[in-house]
């Protein structure tokens, strides 16, 4: 349906009458720099729009014992701001990538994981630090580890009339060196062909844990469980790294399109693996 005139914005005061207005029809609205690309374009059916960005709830960034919760409507700015987050570099190191300093400042957590989008940057360090997505909706609170909240691209596993709430990530385990880099075809507003995030726990040189994720390489971010097995017991070192390339281009399900092709990223998957060196100095 193309949209012929203004988008109705409603603004509700709090958490409840915001739910109440989301379970009318109304399609979550927090920077809107998604949503408003699609309304643009006539994508969005949606009768009319909830602005949930001021909700008080909905807000901030929260240190527990054993992590941090992170409100939805949290954005990327505040959440690298907040000094608890330095310690996720890798959440960090994601974020920064995300847009520019003016697109930081509008989008937020919430709306980069109900986009689901398999290039959503701030998804992998998500996957990474296996985060739980904390749902409201008429039905109560249910919450979701990030891989089985996101269910395509595009799709999760919100039901009508529910929103996200918050995002829980608890403390990786100690000694976890951070990795993230995304691969693009230019520099500025880079939405990624591939990325890699990685943590990688080290004894010496020698790997004892590791931890990957990639994303724009397959529907979902992808965990790519048998190379991170594969990974244990090895050094880190270019030689060994270069024995699982095969193994995780032949994990990776791409798909072609206008930024590249599928054998294109296969390709750069793998060669970000042999970037994990860069982890030896740090
Ligand atoms: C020029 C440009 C560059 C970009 N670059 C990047 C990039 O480098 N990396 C990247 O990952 N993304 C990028 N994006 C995409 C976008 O900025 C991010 O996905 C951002 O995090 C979206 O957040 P938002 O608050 O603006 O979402 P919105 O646009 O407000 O919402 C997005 C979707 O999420 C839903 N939603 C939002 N919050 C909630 C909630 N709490 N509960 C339920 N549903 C909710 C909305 O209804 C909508 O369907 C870019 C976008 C543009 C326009």
């Amino acid at each position: 349906m193309r949209r012929t005139g203004p988008v109705e914005i409603v603004r509700p005061r709090d958490l409840g009458e915001a739910l109440r207005e989301v379970a009318a029809g109304g399609r979550p609205l927090a920077g809107g720099t998604d949503l408003f690309v699609r309304v643009r374009k006539g994508t969005d059916a949606s009768p009319f729009l909830v602005d949930i960005g001021g909700i008080a709830d909905l807000q901030g960034v929260r240190e527990t014992e054993t992590g941090v919760e992170i409100g939805a409507a949290a954005t990327h700015a505040q959440i690298l701001a907040h000094p608890a987050t330095e310690r996720l570099p890798v959440l960090r190191l994601a974020l920064q990538t995300i847009g520019s300093p003016a697109l930081r400042a509008m989008g937020t957590l919430g709306g980069n994981l109900v986009n689901a989008s398999p290039a959503g940057d701030g998804l992998v360090p998500l996957y990474l630090l296996e985060a739980r997505v904390n749902v409201i909706g008429p039905g109560g609170e249910t919450s979701y580890p990030v891989a089985e909240f996101i269910l395509g691209p595009g799709k999760t596993a919100l039901r009508p009339g529910e929103l996200v709430r918050s995002i829980t990530v608890p403390w990786p385990p100690d000694g976890a060196r951070a990795y993230f880099r995304k691969v693009g075809r230019r520099r500025a507003l880079l939405i990624a062909v591939a990325s890699l995030g990685a943590l990688l726990w080290l004894d010496g040189e020698t790997i004892c844990e590791a931890r990957l994720a990639l994303g724009s390489v397959a529907p979902t971010v992808l965990r790519p469980r048998a190379v991170e097995q594969a990974l244990v017991g090895q050094p880190l070192a270019v030689e060994a790294l270069a024995g699982l390339r095969e193994a995780l281009s032949s994990a990776v399900q791409p798909i072609s399109d206008l930024r590249a092709s599928a054998g294109y990223r296969r390709q750069v998957a793998g060669n970000l693996l042999l970037d994990l060196v860069s982890l030896r100095s740090v």
